[in-house]
């Protein structure tokens, strides 16, 4: 495939850019190829529900109930969105494993909404969409949250639902999060039904660790039954020659993105869904065996 074909057939999209860091291959399955994966985890609708019922409640829905509007954004994920024909890979019961989910969002978001912190933020932009040109080429995706703090301080926030809190060192050089902040500098922003230029340079970027509001249901070192689990800010800065800097960092994973070679990057064969792909063209490993392996890493919980 040519570059011109390659730039034909995908959108430079943050998820695209996201699955490329992530493994090569995995995104010439998913963008080139065109292939669904072979299997949603419950964990990552879960993610995206939170997501969803987190912009409702603050455009609107601030006292609504909360089980009910989880359960309206699982629905549509289960059943509704463009992947709901993709099968989710339940562990056990899907009626059981649905009843902890919502009983895991409704913790999570009964703390969130719980913070004053929260309650007092004026949010700007919520699940908002953005476009932006770099270097000639027009990027897009979706902003979780832009909000303005108690103390007038402009915050960009990436909300993460894994169980695992992302790494405290990864923050800084988080590609997705310094592409968002870009936006809001030097993109568009769709509000309402127009494309708007925000020009704004944030106070703070970070993740927002949503499983930091869950409760510890016994006693650990340090903390008592009940207390939640920690401060959910992951927060760096972006400064203007961060930004300046962006450019340079996305000219080098384009001339990779946009070039016909795909290589495996195994750190991140637990949680793909596309596994079997690369069973199917790996004559080393027989197929059973390694469907088998993952199977079992699912079953370990080693997978998101
Ligand atoms: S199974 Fe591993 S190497 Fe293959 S596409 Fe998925 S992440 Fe990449």
């Amino acid at each position: 495939m040519k570059k011109a074909e390659i730039l034909d057939q995908i959108e430079l999209r943050q998820s695209t850019l996201k699955t490329w860091l992530s493994c090569p291959l995995m995104y010439k399955y998913r963008f080139l190829d065109d292939l669904d994966p072979a299997f949603r985890y419950p964990g990552t609708l879960h993610g995206s529900a939170l997501h969803l019922v987190l912009s409702w409640l603050h455009e609107g829905e601030w006292r609504a109930n909360l089980r009910a509007l989880y359960t309206k954004a699982l629905n549509y994920y289960l059943y509704a969105s463009p992947e709901e024909h993709i099968p989710v890979r339940w562990k056990i019961d899907m009626g059981k494993e649905i009843e902890v989910l919502k009983n895991n969002a409704i913790e999570i978001l009964e703390n969130y909404r719980n913070k004053t912190y929260n309650k007092d933020a004026i949010v700007l932009f919520a699940e908002v969409q953005f476009k932006v040109n770099i270097l000639g080429y027009e990027f897009s995706g979706t902003i979780d949250q832009v909000r303005k703090n108690r103390d007038g301080s402009i915050e960009l926030l990436d909300f993460k639902s894994s169980k695992m809190r992302p790494n405290h060192y990864a923050i800084p050089n988080d590609l997705q999060l310094t592409l968002y902040a870009y936006a809001l500098k030097f993109g568009e922003l769709l509000v309402d039904g127009i494309w708007v230029k925000p020009n704004m340079l944030m106070d703070s970027v970070g993740f927002y660790h949503l499983r930091a509001h869950e409760i510890y249901k016994r006693k650990v070192t340090g903390k008592e039954i009940g207390d939640e689990k920690g401060s959910p800010f992951m927060r760096t800065s972006k400064s203007i020659q961060d930004l300046r800097a962006f450019r340079s960092e996305i000219r080098s994973q384009l001339s990779a993105m946009l070039k016909d070679w795909y290589y495996p990057n195994t750190a991140s064969c637990t949680f793909c869904g596309y596994a079997e792909h690369c069973i199917a063209r790996n004559g080393i490993v027989p197929e059973k065996q390694a469907s088998q392996a993952h199977e079992l890493l699912a079953e370990l919980e080693m997978v998101q």
